[in-house]
């Protein structure tokens, strides 16, 4: 595993070092879970790395298996969860057209009503 980088004036490096309130899902040494505050559906979640990486672009071929265990870990939770049958929506938004607010990678996990197709 490669050394975890922390920026201070990142929101999510602060809800990683416990310095700001979320409501944990999931937690290892490389990954943190947490509802998001201002849910889309009836059930939303972050997957974040706990390193700082600011958008997917920032992302090196080093991180990759990094960000396949995001999307393991949304799966892990959406089973547990009790939405694997019903289905889910995983989304990773980047910079500005994508849509991006917060620049610290996170996974979307949505769940628990119909999403439409295209997204707007
Ligand atoms: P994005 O627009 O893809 O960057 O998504 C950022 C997400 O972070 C949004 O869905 C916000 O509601 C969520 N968010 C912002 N601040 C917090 C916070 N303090 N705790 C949990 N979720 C947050």
């Amino acid at each position: 595993m490669s050394e975890s980088v922390s920026d201070p004036e990142c929101l999510f490096c602060r809800i990683v070092a416990g310095e700001i309130p979320a409501d944990r899902l999931y937690e290892d040494d490389e990954i943190l879970a947490f509802r998001d505050v201002n849910p889309q559906a009836p059930f939303h979640a972050l997957i974040i790395p706990k390193t700082h990486i600011a958008t997917l672009n920032d992302a090196t071929p080093a991180q990759a298996t990094l960000l396949g265990r995001l999307m393991a870990v949304a799966t892990g939770i959406a089973v547990e969860q009790g939405f694997a049958e019903a289905g889910y929506r995983t989304v990773m938004n980047c910079n500005s057209d994508g849509g991006q607010s917060v620049y610290h990678i996170h996974l979307h996990l949505l769940a628990g009503r119909r999403l439409a197709w295209p997204p707007g």
